[in-house]
C-alpha cells in the first residue's frame, strides 16, 4: 500500500529537483518553502544566511524547543539521469538529496498543521531551511545570525538519504558519524638560483619534501591510533626548469578528524610542523589553516530517540551501522557542537530498481519511498523528545 503522504513528498520534491541552486542562492527554493509555509498560515524569519528560513511551531504549552535542519543547496555538477524531473539548469544538479530534505520538512510543516497534538505533545518545533551545506558552511552562518540564542534551542535532529543504506534502515550511530574538514595551503618561500650551486640557494622544494613528510607524524606519532585521523596533502606546484631552484612552493590538502580532541589539536601540530621545519632550513612560509566542518557527534541519548523511532515505524531490525561512520563531513556538525542532537541515515538505497549510484555523482537519484519513512521516524523522534 502507498504511503497517503508519498505522492504530495515526491510532487515537491521533484519540482525542487528540477529547479537546483548552488549555495547561497537558494532564492526559487526559499521562495518555494515560504509560499508553502504561508499556505499553511506559518509565520516564519527569512533572510538568514542570505536564503535560510526558519518557522517556530508552537504547542502552546511549555516545554523544550527542538530545532529540525533540512538543508536546501545543490551542487555544480551536470546530471546525467533522464528523468521527468531532470534538472533544466545547466551544470546543476541535487546530487546529494537535500531536495528530498527540503520536501520532507514542507511535509512535516502540513502534517503539524494538520495534527499538532499528536507530534508536539508539549513544548515547541523550529523548523529550520538551511542554505549552503556544500562547502559553505550554512549552518555555522545561521547560528553566527543568533538563531539557537533567540528561539532557546535545546536539541537538533537532521536526516539524510542515504545510497549506502537499503530503503527501509535507518543507518546510526553513538559520537562521532562524520569527520571534520579542514583545508590548508601552504607557501615555502626560498632563495632561488642554479641548481648547480645550491650553495647560493634555500630549496623550497626540498623543505616541502620533508614537510610532507613530517605531516604524516601528526596521525602516526600524535595521535591516539583509536583515533581516525588523516593528512592528505593533494597538491603541490613548483619550479618550471630543470635546472633552476624555485623561489617557492605551494601546497594544498586536508586535515579529517573524529574525536573533538584531535580536532583541536590538528591545527597547532601542523603549524608547529609546518613553521619548524621551514625555519631549520632558513626559509619562510606562509600557512593558511581554514575549518570547513567540525566532526559530527551524535549524542548517545539523542541517537537512542532516533533508534526508539526508527524501531516503531520500521520494526526491530530496522537499525544499521554497516557503513554509516565516513570521513566525509557534514555541516549539521555546528549545531551538534552547540545542542546535543543527532543525525541520521534514511535508507535510500534500491538495487532492484537500481537506485545505487553514490552521492554526488552524475547519475545520482534515490529511491523516493524513503521520504515518508524519514517523515514518519522524524515525526516519531520529535515526539519522543518533546514527551519527556
Ligand atoms: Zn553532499
Ligand atoms: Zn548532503
Amino acid at each position: 500500500m502507498k504511503h497517503p503522504k508519498l505522492e504530495r513528498l515526491v510532487s515537491l520534491r521533484r519540482e525542487i529537483h528540477k529547479h537546483p541552486e548552488l549555495k547561497y542562492e537558494e532564492f526559487k527554493t526559499a521562495e518555494l518553502v515560504k509560499s508553502e509555509l504561508e499556505k499553511l498560515g506559518f509565520t516564519y524569519q527569512d533572510k538568514i544566511a542570505t536564503t535560510g528560513i526558519v518557522s517556530l511551531i508552537d504547542s502552546g504549552i511549555p516545554g523544550k524547543t527542538l530545532l529540525i535542519r533540512a538543508d536546501m543547496d545543490a551542487l555544480p555538477i551536470h546530471e546525467e539521469n533522464k528523468t521527468s524531473y531532470t534538472s533544466i539548469h545547466q551544470g546543476k544538479m541535487h546530487a546529494c538529496g537535500h531536495d528530498a530534505h527540503t520536501a520532507v520538512l514542507v511535509g512535516l510543516a502540513e502534517e503539524l498543521k494538520q495534527d499538532i497534538k499528536s507530534i508536539i505533545p508539549k513544548g515547541r518545533v523550529l523548523l529550520t531551511f538551511q542554505p549552503a551545506e556544500e562547502g559553505g558552511s550554512g549552518a555555522d552562518k545561521m547560528i553566527e545570525e543568533g538563531i539557537l540564542e533567540k528561539y532557546n534551542i535545546d536539541g537538533c535532529f537532521a536526516l539524510h538519504v542515504w545510497n549506502h543504506v537499503d530503503l527501509g534502515k535507518v543507518g546510526v550511530v553513538d559520537g562521532t558519524m562524520m569527520a571534520s574538514v579542514d583545508e590548508f595551503s601552504i607557501k615555502v618561500i626560498g632563495v632561488s638560483g642554479h641548481g648547480a650551486m645550491p650553495q647560493h640557494t634555500v630549496d623550497p622544494i626540498l623543505v616541502s619534501a620533508h614537510i610532507i613528510t613530517a605531516l604524516q607524524t601528526i596521525v602516526s606519532r600524535n595521535t591516539d591510533p583509536l583515533e581516525p585521523c588523516v593528512v592528505t596533502v593533494g597538491m603541490i606546484n613548483a619550479g618550471n626548469a630543470f635546472n633552476v631552484i624555485p623561489e617557492f612552493a605551494m601546497m594544498k590538502g586536508t586535515v579529517r578528524t573524529y574525536s573533538k580532541k584531535v580536532y583541536e589539536d590538528a591545527p597547532k601540530k601542523l603549524k608547529q610542523i609546518v613553521e619548524g621545519i621551514a625555519e631549520s632550513f632558513g626559509a619562510k612560509v606562509e600557512l593558511e589553516y581554514k575549518r570547513v566542518d567540525k566532526p559530527t557527534i551524535n549524542d548517545p541519548k539523542m541517537a537512542n530517540i532516533v533508534r526508539q523511532a526508527a524501531k516503531k515505524i520500521l520494526g526491530e531490525n530496522s537499525i544499521t551501522e554497516e557503513e554509516v561512520r565516513t570521513m566525509g563531513g557534514e555541516d549539521f556538525s555546528a549545531f551538534l557542537m552547540k545542542v546535543p542532537g543527532c543525525y541520521f541515515f534514511v535508507g535510500s538505497r534500491n538495487i532492484e530498481k537500481g537506485f545505487v549510484n553514490p552521492h554526488h555523482s552524475s547519475k545520482f537519484d534515490f529511491d523516493e519511498d524513503s521520504m515518508p519513512i524519514g517523515l514518519d521516524v522524524m515525526k516519531e523522534v520529535i515526539r519522543i523528545y518533546l514527551s519527556e
